[in-house]
């Protein structure tokens, strides 16, 4: 079945000259159907650039037995071996897997068939309706099937869309037929130097149906357009990602920020925390930034230097704030990273320019272009597309085109309301103190410290400890630095008391250096991710508000405008990305938003 998979839907002639292509998978068990398609990937020098493999699985394989299975089938033993390497925190709802520099991402979606299908947002170019023949020969996945299946599948299908199927299962085509799928008469024998495993050959159908598709749901499609040059303003993690992701599918990326260099602004932070929150409910945040940090570790893992730039430390959360004795909590997927690395390594990748120095003032349509305008009209740049990455900043520009272009019908109000938000962080070296004053691991809470941060300093190498950060509206009066610090060793005190003794003397010596920042913060904490008009036919697009997570939330934002640019399964499940979307407070939004989330209590496993 393995390898009758990939015949059965034309595989690899189908792929060859595509910008991307998307396989949905109904049963991913123990992985064989993804490990084989993505080595046919690696194999063909006619490959598309991005291979998007969505999988469900009911529960998914513990670790070992992962790497066992591969013993039935040495050749793809080395993807499994890599594939080990983010097979962890595998709990209920999707997860994005990264491989080949992000060139191949697959979508592990953990929970009841229907709903994780039904939660999809995207066009199957394959569909393979198996099981895994090592999995339990002969046993199908009929317990996950019927008709309701049977149409949500057809939902994540195109016109010509390839569906294989086993040969004994007949009954599924009683579903799938009147859902639009016709079956093709030739099934795909089994091939003759196919792996032992391989069982049964394998039916195709071909989704054809005769009445026109519609896309009722699809309020999360992007315009989707050929790739060419686009625009990013704002080269700080929001903007660096964006590009950084456009760029990997084929995008010419010119970014533009106002300061000289990249990472002026927020993104500066000499350090941060990478850390998912976590909530009795599971919230959407908690959701939200349990997938963000799943992604941004790849990135530092592939991209920065460990030990240098970032560190797999862990994390210790205080519950300060909860009643007397509350547990701590400890985040073993959680790290400290130095920001401004991660923008310089996003911003250096193949595709993309980098201009500082100029401020963009406004934006002035002509043809089907953007041309962007400094204060005195100067055009800075042309591009077909542009995306607003300049957190703050962009609420000027979202005024200046409601004032200048009313037929676009961007209202600010729309958008959620996004607030600068002041913080300063405490810091010095270790100065001689001993080790062992220094927790192992950063600890957050109320505030944080990062104890051991490697930084250059008096033309060497030193350890740093970070503490913050203050947290104040900028519509009122800024604290004296001095202040700010007192603050951040108390928060540092109740953090961890021992050592906020023995940094104490260098508090009250001034002996401290200070860094200060701005955040963007939108009303309900989360990140402002879309098109600013009409979503069929928008070419601008925000990416904002990261507000205090910017690090667990940057790549996050970054691929899900990627993907609906690209039409291209989402990161997440489709009401989690409603979630973000930037036109959140457009009345006709609020309603999609509540009838997808009603969608997605009815559909919970
Ligand atoms: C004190 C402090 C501590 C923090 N700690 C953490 C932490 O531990 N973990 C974490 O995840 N996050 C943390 N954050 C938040 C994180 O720094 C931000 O979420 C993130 O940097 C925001 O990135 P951004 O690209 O949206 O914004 P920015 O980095 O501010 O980038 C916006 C860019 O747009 C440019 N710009 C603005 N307007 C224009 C214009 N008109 N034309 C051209 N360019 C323009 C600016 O120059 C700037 O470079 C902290 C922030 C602060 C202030």
């Amino acid at each position: 079945m393995v390898a009758s998979c990939l015949q059965g839907c034309g595989l690899p002639q189908a792929w060859r000259g595509q910008e991307a292509w998307r396989v949905l998978d109904t049963r991913f068990a123990r992985g064989f159907n993804f490990l084989s398609t993505w080595q046919a990937w690696r194999q063909d020098p006619q490959r598309p650039r991005m291979l998007h493999y969505v999988s469900v699985t009911a529960a998914p394989l513990g670790i070992d037995e992962l790497l066992a299975s591969s013993a039935s089938c040495p050749e793809l033993q080395l993807l499994t071996e890599e594939l080990a390497m983010q097979w962890s925190g595998l709990l209920p709802g999707f997860h994005r897997l990264t491989f080949d520099g992000g060139h191949v991402l697959l979508t592990l979606c953990v929970g009841d068939l229907t709903a994780m299908l039904r939660a999809q947002q995207f066009a199957a170019d394959s569909v393979y309706l198996v099981s895994d023949p090592a999995d339990t020969p002969g046993c199908f996945p009929t317990s996950h099937w019927d008709v309701w299946t049977a149409k949500a599948l057809a939902r994540c299908c195109r016109r010509g869309t390839m569906l294989v199927a086993p040969m004994n299962a007949a009954y599924w085509y009683a579903d799938l037929t009147p859902c639009g799928f016709e079956m093709a008469a030739d099934p795909v024998d089994r091939p003759k130097n196919s792996p032992a495993i391989t069982p049964s050959p394998v039916l195709r159908a071909q989704f054809n149906p005769s009445w026109t598709i519609k896309r009722t749901r699809s309020t999360m499609a992007g315009s989707l357009m050929a790739v060419g040059r686009c625009a990013v303003i704002g080269a700080g993690l929001a903007g660096a990602s964006v590009a950084a992701s456009l760029a990997r599918r084929g995008w010419r990326v010119q970014v533009l920020d106002q300061a000289h260099t990249p990472a002026a602004g927020a993104s500066g932070l000499p350090v941060g925390l990478l850390v998912p929150h976590v909530s009795a409910d599971d919230c959407v945040l908690s959701r939200l930034s349990r997938s963000g940090v799943r992604l941004m570790l790849q990135q530092a893992r592939s991209l920065l230097q460990q030990g240098q730039d970032w560190e797999a430390t862990g994390t210790l959360e205080r519950q300060l704030n909860r009643s007397p004795g509350s547990p701590d909590l400890w985040h073993p997927q959680a790290a400290w990273l130095k920001p401004s690395r991660l923008v310089h390594a996003w911003l250096a990748q193949p595709g993309i320019t980098f201009q500082g120095d100029v401020k963009v003032a406004a934006l002035r349509q002509c043809g089907n272009e953007w041309e962007l305008l400094d204060a005195q009209d100067n055009v800075l740049h042309r591009a077909s597309r542009v995306v607003f990455a300049n957190a703050g900043g962009a609420t000027a520009l979202l005024e200046s085109l409601q004032a200048t272009l009313p037929a676009l019908d961007i209202r600010v109000n729309q958008f959620p309301v996004m607030q600068g938000v002041r913080g300063q962080v405490s810091w010095a070296m270790h100065n001689g103190l001993p080790d062992a004053a220094f927790p192992p691991f950063p600890v957050n809470g109320a505030g944080s410290v990062v104890p051991r941060v490697p930084i250059d300093a008096n033309g060497g190498q030193g350890l740093a400890w970070f503490v913050g950060a203050s947290y104040q509206p900028d519509d009122q009066p800024a604290t004296p630095d001095e202040m700010n610090h007192a603050a951040n060793l108390d928060r540092l005190c109740k953090l961890n008391p021992k050592l906020g003794q023995a940094l104490a003397g260098q508090f009250a010596a001034g002996a401290v250096n200070t860094w200060k920042g701005t955040r963007c913060v939108t009303a309900d904490r989360l990140p402002a991710v879309g098109p600013l008009y009409q979503t069929e036919h928008s070419s601008l697009w925000i990416c904002a508000g990261l507000g205090s997570r910017g690090l667990s939330f940057s790549m996050l934002c970054a691929e899900l405008l990627a993907a609906r640019w690209s039409g291209e399964p989402l990161p997440v499940d489709a009401g989690l990305a409603r979630t973000l979307d930037a036109r959140r407070g457009s009345p006709r939004h609020r309603n999609q938003l509540d009838r997808s989330l009603e969608l997605q209590v009815s559909c919970a496993p």
